[in-house]
């Protein structure tokens, strides 16, 4: 039955209370640790202890995995422990490609600790597919996917990229923290897993660290095995209160979502009329490189993220930052308020980013407000 609504209607429903004696329609929280035993050993809720498994998680992965149509939902402490639980999945030796553009904490992962455990990577450049058949080796075991990417909005052919990978046996996870289930659904184009920052879009409002895989219905019994083991065992779990942060923002994610990708395609459209500005990055504009691939991957909008390039020196574009009132230098995305960053200080000096780029994470405030913000910060 629960499977035939939609996404809208199991957005509110597998986030429910599933009945217990108060006849909350809120859920609650459960703090507890630990769990009452009965004398013949067994336990009655079937929850042990909380770094194995709590009812506040339980009913997240669940509902993750239920909106996803899954096989199953793992959630972790942050986004970064979810796409570590991936790595550490694999096998000393075993090689892993990764795209150019990507959220910066994966090379550095990569670099600063999987290096370390024998684990080796590339980079790639994922939206060139002959690039990436010449970049697999005879051990890579993992294509790593971001799109949109971080911060450039590059989009990658999933359902390509994924043939790809298993034709050499591969697995392909992708990073869809930015386009959330709600704009793409890379389980259905052939990934064998799924990594968010919930962080992000199913917070919503910048108070709740955490992040999930969410695995293939056809992914291997021993691939779940592991990623559980994995979970339990590192114990990068995240707290019963986080769990109820994110189930409380799964219910609005979808509208939240719409009017985010809505505002933000308007100000990208606005922004590239402006003469200061020297591009805009964003996949629903027809000048992005990959417009006819995101309009076809993400045919309900491309997202709430842009940036831009301003100003010939970095400082010109830090500058701006500071004459835009609506919007809050800060990092991260995802919040219902508007925020702006310069990202390349942010990623540190070995990042590709270019110099005058500014990452914008666009709110559900007013469009008119927002424009007129970024009229009178330009002409300031
Ligand atoms: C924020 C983010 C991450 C990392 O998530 P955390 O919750 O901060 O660990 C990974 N990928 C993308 C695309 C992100 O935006």
């Amino acid at each position: 039955m629960k499977n035939k609504l939609r996404f809208e209607t199991l957005a509110i429903q597998s986030t429910a209370p599933d009945g217990d004696d108060t006849c909350s329609v809120a859920n609650a929280i459960y703090p507890s640790t630990t769990f009452e035993r009965e004398t013949d050993g067994s336990y009655q809720s079937g929850f042990v202890y909380t770094r194995d498994n709590n009812p506040n998680r339980q009913l997240l992965e669940d509902s993750l995995n239920t909106l996803e149509q899954g096989k199953k939902a793992l959630a972790f402490a942050s986004g970064m422990a979810a796409a570590s639980a991936v790595l550490q999945s694999l096998s000393t030796g075993d090689h892993v490609l990764l795209p150019d553009d990507a959220y910066y904490c994966m090379h550095r992962s990569l670099r600063e600790v999987y290096n370390h455990w024998g684990l080796q990577h590339s980079i790639v450049d994922m939206t060139d597919l002959e690039a990436v058949r010449s970049a697999m080796q005879s051990n890579t075991r993992l294509l790593w996917l971001e799109s949109p990417s971080n911060p450039l909005l590059k989009i990658s052919d999933i359902a390509a990229l994924a043939d790809i990978a298993h034709q050499h046996d591969a697995l392909c996870v992708v990073d869809n923290t930015w386009a959330t289930p709600v704009l793409q659904s890379p389980l259905a184009l052939g990934a064998d897993a799924v990594m968010y920052s919930t962080t992000k879009y199913f917070g919503g409002h910048s108070d709740s660290l955490s992040g999930a895989l969410v695995l293939n219905q056809n992914a291997e019994d021993a691939w779940l095995e592991r990623l559980t083991t994995i979970q339990k065992l590192n114990g990068a779990v995240p707290s019963p209160f986080d769990c109820w942060l994110i189930l409380r923002g799964l219910k609005t994610m979808k509208l939240r979502l719409q009017q985010q990708t809505r505002n933000a395609k308007q100000l990208a459209e606005f922004l590239a009329t402006q003469p200061g500005i020297q591009q805009v990055h964003y996949p629903d504009l027809p000048s992005h490189p990959q417009h006819l691939l995101a309009q076809q991957q993400m045919p309900s909008g491309s997202g709430a993220m842009l940036s831009i390039q301003y100003g010939n020196h970095p400082s010109e574009a830090m500058q701006l930052t500071g004459r835009l009132n609506l919007f809050t230098a800060a990092t991260s995305l995802g919040g219902v308020e508007s925020l702006i960053e310069h990202r390349k200080s942010v990623e540190g000096a070995l990042s590709p980013t270019p110099d005058n780029l500014l990452r914008i994470s666009v709110g559900i405030e007013h469009i008119e407000d927002l424009k007129a913000d970024w009229l009178q910060a330009l002409n300031a």
